[in-house]
């Protein structure tokens, strides 16, 4: 019967609730010698799916194996709470279109209702996660929406601003409209998309055009694929190093640089009436674009600039300062009047009057507004040309909504000032694979810029500055702080709670200013935040920091690592670190970065294309210990991509689950014979050789878990139990039935001494059959070290057992088994009738040469020159092999009989042929034995066989019972 892995899981699932296993694996083990493993909190607004059954899969191989290895292993599990995921579902919930929206309602019915909806799929998480076998303390898992957790938050925050690392400043950063919230820039590169947009060279006129040389009116073309900024135009940009020409075309004169007339007039005829002299052409005014903001100081005029390129459009910059980095500097510079013609909803302000109050990006059509605003060009002939072209641009991660480049005030964590030490410490990381270490983390290091950590939302934690009329900012740290400062009894740090606390100060009243924190300044505080440090469990969690392991998915290396990093870094920089630390350090000794899991045709699991098994379903057919198995052994633990492959978890559960498992039943069979008493050192040449492999087996999961590779560690596994199976087992069931006393006790406690030790070695892996194992080997055993394999000591190496002679010398005999079997089929004859003799070519002791004897199916076995098998079938030969043949068909009928391996019978045969009449008086009492027959003649038959072309019919009968 196949292993029902469904039942049995479950059933010891049961088993471990009830008898607290988890629970003791931890409190067993030494308070005193702790392994730290830092747990990243999922949000409970989404369902599991097989990307996190991969990330709790390495959250629970890791801690089980440290806790064999006598590590206490404490695991809390965390839910993030925070955030825009949240506030999207109220806001969909509650049909909320914009922020505005949400302020009618009121900030304290939305928040109220984020609260109760955050933890909306906890149930179905505990379900998944439990049934995979992982152990986490989920009863009292923290929650970055407790007060604890968010004051501790607080203090990160607070300590950061006492080191000077964090300020306010204005920037053009990414920002979306929808969520009216600037992201931070890893944010912002998640969500890049190819998009179809249309870009337009617009023809701005220049007034004193006859400054540059000639007559008539001259205008300078600019390019942009946003063509909804070009309200907001106040400069145009021209390159130093870069040549113009003014050029006639189709009767008008026009400025563009040297290298883009080919692009610009599309191949069409033009003329070039000369080289423009650039000192002329700097300084020079235009006539505004729109007429919305003419009176802006210092405005519409070219100006020179460095960043201007010819890569593409005219090789000149349409500048409007609210919208980019370089546009902001060269605003800036040239003090031009402050233009802002877009909402941070991303709507048309009014005095924009063609256009006041439309979506400059609008979700459901992108390209509307701009395709208005090229109408309004072309109607006022200030549109030179436009064109659809496909580009890649940022889009929410949240809402998806397109992202505005949108230069606006936010709060920041001075990374560049950290870059150094983020380097440093990140060189003080094992990282599995290791090439994210200089690749893909080290690289975003290099790249790190200032993290803008304040979103204009609701749901998060209150960035905890308050600010006074005239500007002076506070910053607290701590719930006792506010208290003392406002005389207020604090009893929750949310948005909706604390804004209403104002106080006095020095003659000056505070105000809290409006911020809310961004998720990932939450989610990287929790190692402090889990604890409640510095506030409570001090010295707990500074025996603890950093944590030894911390495991997630390859996109974290942008997001929960970095941001983890960053933090750590900054608390433990200094000589007075906020931390006690000789040192400044990372989070993380050890990570572990697993890749993404896709369908399996290649493409990503989509809900939509249900082109993916359900998990749950998966793991009723084939149990989590195949799935845990196969994710285990596969590229994904190396960051790469595995395309799920159900049949995969199938063929584990074979090969592994339900091999092993049919080896548990075999010595289960015999296991009540088996006397135990003393241990004797068995000679025997197999058991000597499992036993080798099986240290073997144990040298290589040690040093490959120690190393944090999983699937190195994993993989030689599967390999150990095939060949305990096909054959140590398979070369042992003689011993196992034979008469040999002794040999039966070796073979018996070989076998129960390698399942103990391998059910130690997979418990991490594969933790039900592991378990199921381990009770049942030591189910008839008086003294049970415990009552379960989870709470054992991880097996060490027995050097004794060693030995790598009998490990080659069985390689060399399973090569001349595999080559004498080619002889036979070559020679024809069936591996069942005897032969007398093999001569082989190698130099192997008598067990061995026994084994080989056995495999082939001959009487001897000599030592020669060369590998010879003698197929000379003499009668005597020929009629053992008849006896052989019909020892099989009697035990086939048996076994269509339904009859059990114990149940006697009676044989009755008639045949024809005098052969096999011979065959049977000759071997009478030989086939009796063999088929388990009380008596064995001639008679009526009733089944008909053919044996080697000669026909016999037998009749088997369960014997009778004489009482
Ligand atoms: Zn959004």
């Amino acid at each position: 019967m196949p292993y029902q892995a469904d039942q049995h899981e479950k059933e010891i699932l049961e088993y471990w609730d009830k008898n607290k296993i988890f629970e003791k694996s931890v409190n067993d083990r030494p308070e005193d010698k702790p392994y730290v493993f830092y747990d990243g909190p999922p949000f409970a607004t989404g369902l599991p799916h097989y990307g996190h059954i991969v990330a709790g899969l390495m959250k629970d191989v890791v801690p089980r194996y440290w806790t064999m290895q006598g590590y206490r292993v404490e695991r809390v599990w965390g839910w993030d709470c925070h955030g825009l995921p949240v506030e999207n579902i109220i806001e969909s919930d509650l049909k909320l279109k914009s922020k505005k929206d949400i302020e009618d309602l009121g900030i304290d019915k939305f928040n109220e209702a984020c609260r109760v909806a955050v933890l909306k799929y906890t149930e179905e998480w505990r379900r998944t996660v439990k049934r995979m076998g992982r152990w986490v303390d989920m009863e009292h898992a923290y929650k970055t929406m407790d007060i604890e957790y968010m004051e501790s938050v607080w203090w990160v925050f607070k300590e950061l601003w006492n080191k000077g690392l964090i300020y306010e400043g204005y920037k053009a950063m990414h920002i979306c409209p929808r969520c009216v919230t600037p992201l931070s820039n890893f944010e912002v590169t998640q969500g890049y998309k190819d998009v179809k947009d249309i870009s337009v060279i617009a023809k701005f006129k220049l007034k004193n055009a006859e400054k540059l040389g000639v007559d008539g009116d001259v205008f300078v073309l600019a390019w942009t694929t946003t063509p909804w900024t070009l309200p907001g135009n106040v400069a145009l940009a021209i390159g130093d190093d870069i040549e113009y020409k003014i050029v006639e075309f189709e009767g008008a004169k026009f400025v563009v640089a040297k290298e883009r007339l080919q692009e610009v007039f599309e191949g069409k005829e033009y003329s070039v009436l000369q080289k423009v002299d650039k000192k002329n052409l700097i300084g020079l005014e235009y006539e505004p674009l729109f007429p919305y903001f003419a009176n802006t100081e210092n405005a519409f005029r070219v100006v020179s600039a460095d960043f201007v390129t010819t890569g593409e459009g005219t090789g000149v910059v349409h500048i409007a300062p609210a919208f980019g980095d370089d546009d902001y500097e060269v605003g800036k510079r040239e003090n031009i009047g402050w233009v802002h013609h877009v909402t941070m909803e991303g709507k048309f302000v009014p005095e924009v009057v063609d256009f006041a109050e439309k979506e400059v990006k609008p979700k459901e059509d992108t390209m509307a507004t701009d395709v208005e605003i090229i109408k309004w060009l072309a109607h006022n002939n200030k549109l030179f040309s436009k064109k659809k072209i496909e580009h890649s641009y940022p889009h929410c991660w949240r809402c998806d909504t397109p992202l505005l480049n949108y230069a606006t005030s936010s709060w920041f964590v001075k990374v560049t000032d950290l870059k150094a030490d983020l380097i440093t410490n990140n060189k003080k990381i094992e990282w599995v694979p290791e090439h994210m270490k200089e690749g893909r983390f080290g690289k975003w290091l290099e790249g790190a810029r200032d993290w803008a950590i304040s979103r204009n939302r609701f749901w998060g934690t209150p960035l905890p500055v308050w600010k006074s009329e005239d500007g002076d900012v506070l910053c607290i740290g701590s719930v006792e702080e506010l208290e003392e400062l406002s005389g207020v009894k604090v009893k929750d740090l949310h948005k909706h709670i604390i804004d209403d606390i104002e106080f006095e100060k020095d003659g000056k009243k505070y105000k809290r200013i409006e911020e809310v924190l961004d998720c990932w300044f939450e989610s990287g505080s929790m190692p402090y935040a889990q604890m409640h440090y510095p506030f409570e469990n001090k010295a707990k969690f500074e025996a603890g920091f950093p944590s030894e392991f911390i495991a997630e998915g390859q996109d974290q290396t942008r997001g929960w690592f970095y941001t983890l990093h960053v933090l750590a870094t900054a608390l433990t920089i200094g000589d007075a670190p906020s931390i006690p630390k000789d040192k400044s350090c990372a989070a993380f000794n050890n990570v572990i970065v697993n890749g993404i899991v896709l369908a399996e045709d290649g493409k990503k699991m989509s809900k939509r294309l249900k082109n993916y098994p359900d998990p749950m379903e998966v793991l009723e057919k084939y149990g989590a210990d195949a799935m845990r198995y196969y994710l285990a052994t596969s590229a994904v633990m190396h960051a790469e991509n595995l395309n799920f492959s159900q049949d995969g978890v199938r063929e584990v559960y074979n090969k592994v689950v339900n091999t092993l498992w049919n080896v548990f039943t075999f010595y289960q069979m015999f296991s009540h014979e088996e006397t135990r008493n003393k241990k004797q050192e068995t000679n025997n040449v197999l058991d000597k050789w499992i036993m080798a492999k099986l240290q073997v087996l144990v040298a290589e999961v040690t040093e490959n878990m120690n190393n944090y590779k999983l699937a190195e560690a994993s993989r030689p596994i599967m390999e150990f139990v095939l060949e305990l199976s096909q054959w140590y087992v398979r070369r042992s069931r003689g011993r196992f039935k034979g008469d040999d006393e002794q040999d039966k006790q070796f073979a018996l406690s070989t076998l129960r001494e390698v399942l103990l030790i391998l059910s130690k070695v997979m418990a991490p892996f594969t933790p039900f059959i592991a378990e199921k194992i381990y009770m049942g080997v030591n189910s008839n055993q008086s003294s049970v070290n415990s009552n379960s394999v989870h709470l054992e000591m991880w097996p060490e190496v027995s050097k004794d057992l060693v030995d790598e002679e009998i490990i080659e010398q069985m390689i060399l005999t399973r090569k001349v088994v595999e080559e004498s079997l080619f002889l036979r089929k070559d020679a024809k004859i069936k591996v069942r009738q005897p032969l007398q003799k093999l001569t082989i070519d190698k130099k192997l002791s008598d067990g061995l040469r026994e084994i080989i004897a056995e495999e082939v199916n001959v009487k001897e076995v000599v030592e020669g020159k060369k590998l010879e098998l003698d197929t000379e079938l003499t009668k005597e030969l020929k009629n053992e092999g008849l006896m052989r043949e019909i020892v099989r068909a009697v035990n086939q009928i048996r076994k269509e009989k339904g009859l059990t391996r114990e149940s006697k019978v009676s044989v009755e045969y008639s045949t024809d042929d005098v052969e096999l009449k011979a065959v049977f008086e000759e071997f009478n009492e030989e086939i009796k034995k063999q088929v388990l027959a009380d008596s064995l003649k001639e008679g009526v038959g009733e089944t008909e066989v053919e044996i080697n072309q000669k026909k016999l019919k037998l009749k088997v009968n369960p014997a009778p019972l004489f009482l």
